[in-house]
């Protein structure tokens, strides 16, 4: 499988978005219907594998009760470069996330979302990315705004604005953890 991802060869690519089907499974479930998880089990185990074959950052899209099962396939296959984009989880699950060193990107909705605006509070900030997740319509100050890469600055100054630093200071931070994890090429002499 995924030949094609073999032949990058020394290129600095990661493997992902993937992950599990939370809304889609939940939604099959309020509608009574059933919803077979496995084909998506086994489709994550095989680039969980792959990013361990090939030593490369994965990142995933696996939210609250769905995040435990990635974080058994992540150390399973002792994959530690792992990017969880948009997460929303127990605190169990974040600090299993920080023990293992794992990255999580926050979005602009950590302007309103109070599970967010923790999360962006505690998370270490040598492990916080941001993102848009475009193109995701957005709420708060955001509402009615076309989703675009520079909503990025306003995720910065909030998390600065949560943690009480400057927001120069979380751009830094930010900026080297995102090159740590996929710009890797760029920091070695
Ligand atoms: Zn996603």
């Amino acid at each position: 499988m995924c030949g094609w991802i073999r032949e990058r060869g020394d290129e600095p690519f990661a493997i992902g978005e993937v992950g599990l089907p939370y809304y889609t499974r939940k939604e099959a479930e309020e509608r009574g219907e059933p919803f077979d998880l496995g084909p998506y089990r086994r489709q994550l185990e095989r680039f969980v594998t792959l990013a361990a074959e090939l030593d490369r950052p994965i990142a995933l899209h696996s939210v609250y009760e769905d995040a435990d099962e990635t974080i058994e396939l992540l150390e399973r296959y002792r994959v530690r470069r792992a990017h969880f984009h948009w997460f929303k989880g127990s605190p169990e699950s974040v600090a299993r996330m920080v023990d293992n060193g794992y990255f999580i990107s926050v979005t602009p909705d950590v302007e309103y979302e109070k599970e967010i605006r923790e999360l962006a509070t505690v998370y270490p900030l040598d492990r916080l990315m941001v993102e848009t997740d475009g193109p995701w319509p957005f709420e708060g100050s955001f509402a009615g705004k076309e989703t675009e890469p520079g909503m990025v600055r306003a995720v910065i100054r909030e998390i600065a604005a949560l943690r009480g630093l400057r927001e120069d200071q979380v751009d830094a931070v930010v900026r080297r953890n995102t090159e740590l994890l996929y710009r890797w090429d760029l920091l070695q002499p």
